[in-house]
């Protein structure tokens, strides 16, 4: 492990348990592990997410839910949520500082459903699920830079630096606002949450998991839910208010939601999925054969087409400004003497009771 890391958290291991080989270990009650191995190496995951604040409150969350943890050497993706089952997959062979970033996107889907959002691919209406799920992994991935930005608060870059390499298009816009604000606040993520639109291949994979999904649930659909497929408004603004939180604040109004999820750039849909978005809808919704597809599509269910990503422009990655580490380092100083006078106003209560009790 670089120097810089074990110099970076060599005051935070002591809070934590466990000193078999490595100071850095978080002890989760869920992990599920083939070998001790692989338990470790979770544990160490864990470690730096939960040595900064928003990491720590995905991470209690996740405890109290029981969330199930594991590493999955054969995932095709960095990791995994699977919300019906509330297990959280990171794929075992990506290198540790990308492993952090993917577990803090997981862990935020994991919390992301505890706040009983509804998402059914069959059952939801196509626009409705479309922009729904563009919501949860764009604030995924605003959540997960979040937490790699306080880790490099902390001296500790290198999962920043990862992120970044991945998505520049989520992790510039937000530290550029955190650099003109000062402050990681609801700006930022909101920065963090519109760069994840600009990038149309990633668009184009969800959209084609949606059709995957819809596939997947009509071989598992009931009577009941074949009469009411693809009808549930499931509105952007409720899932946007249940999810897109920045310390108990929602990071986008409801004015900045309607705005951003009207244009026609947040309606379309990659041009292939378009197609088959028509074919399962066309007798649901007594689609008018006569007219042009574009039209009926629009009219009936808010959708447009949009050219393949290789036929759209590239994902916008502005130049990131420097981080203002001095004003964040302050600002966390701050927060802790904060939380320190919250307790010294609690401990008067406590030193009255104790003088009571050694009185008697
Ligand atoms: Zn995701």
């Amino acid at each position: 492990m670089a120097k810089s890391v074990n110099d970076a958290f060599a005051g935070i291991s002591d809070q934590n348990n466990e000193t078999e080989t490595d100071n850095k270990r978080f002890s989760y009650p869920f992990l599920v592990c083939e070998n001790q191995e692989q338990k470790q190496k979770l544990e160490e995951i864990l470690f730096f997410v939960a040595s900064c604040k928003t990491g720590k409150k995905l991470i209690d969350d996740a405890i109290k839910h029981n969330t199930v943890i594991s590493l999955d050497p054969a995932i095709r993706a960095y990791g995994s949520y699977d919300e019906v089952k509330n297990i959280l997959k990171i794929n075992e062979k990506s290198g540790l500082h990308q492993q952090i970033a993917t577990m803090a996107h997981e862990l935020r889907h994991a919390q992301q459903f505890q706040n009983g959002i509804l998402m059914d691919a069959y059952l939801d209406h196509p626009k409705c699920y479309i922009q729904n799920q563009a919501v949860i992994e764009a604030d995924a991935s605003a959540c997960a830079t979040a937490v790699c930005f306080q880790l490099a608060v902390k001296g500790y870059q290198e999962p920043l630096e990862a992120l970044r390499q991945k998505d520049p298009h989520i992790v510039n816009p937000f530290q550029n606002q955190v650099a003109l604000n000062k402050k990681i606040d609801e700006k930022a993520y909101a920065a963090a949450f519109k760069g994840w639109f600009s990038d149309y291949s990633t668009r184009d994979a969800y959209d084609s998991l949606y059709i995957k999904m819809v596939r997947q649930r009509f071989k598992n659909a009931s009577r009941e839910d074949e009469e009411k497929k693809f009808e549930r408004v499931v509105s952007v603004n409720d899932i946007v208010k249940s999810v897109c939180s920045c310390d108990g604040k929602t990071y986008l109004s409801e004015k900045q939601t309607a705005d951003f999820f009207s244009t026609q750039d947040a309606c379309s849909v990659s041009f292939e999925r378009f197609n088959a978005i028509y074919a399962n809808c066309c007798s649901k919704f007594n689609f008018d054969w006569t007219k042009p597809q574009d039209e009926v599509m629009k009219e009936k269910l808010g959708l447009v087409p949009r050219p393949h990503s290789g036929y759209m422009p590239a994902k916008v990655v502005p130049e990131p400004m420097p981080i203002p580490f001095v004003d964040l380092k302050q600002a966390e100083a701050a927060d802790k003497i904060a939380a320190a006078k919250v307790k010294r106003q609690i401990n008067p209560l406590l030193a009255a009771s104790l003088r009571q009790y050694k009185q008697k």
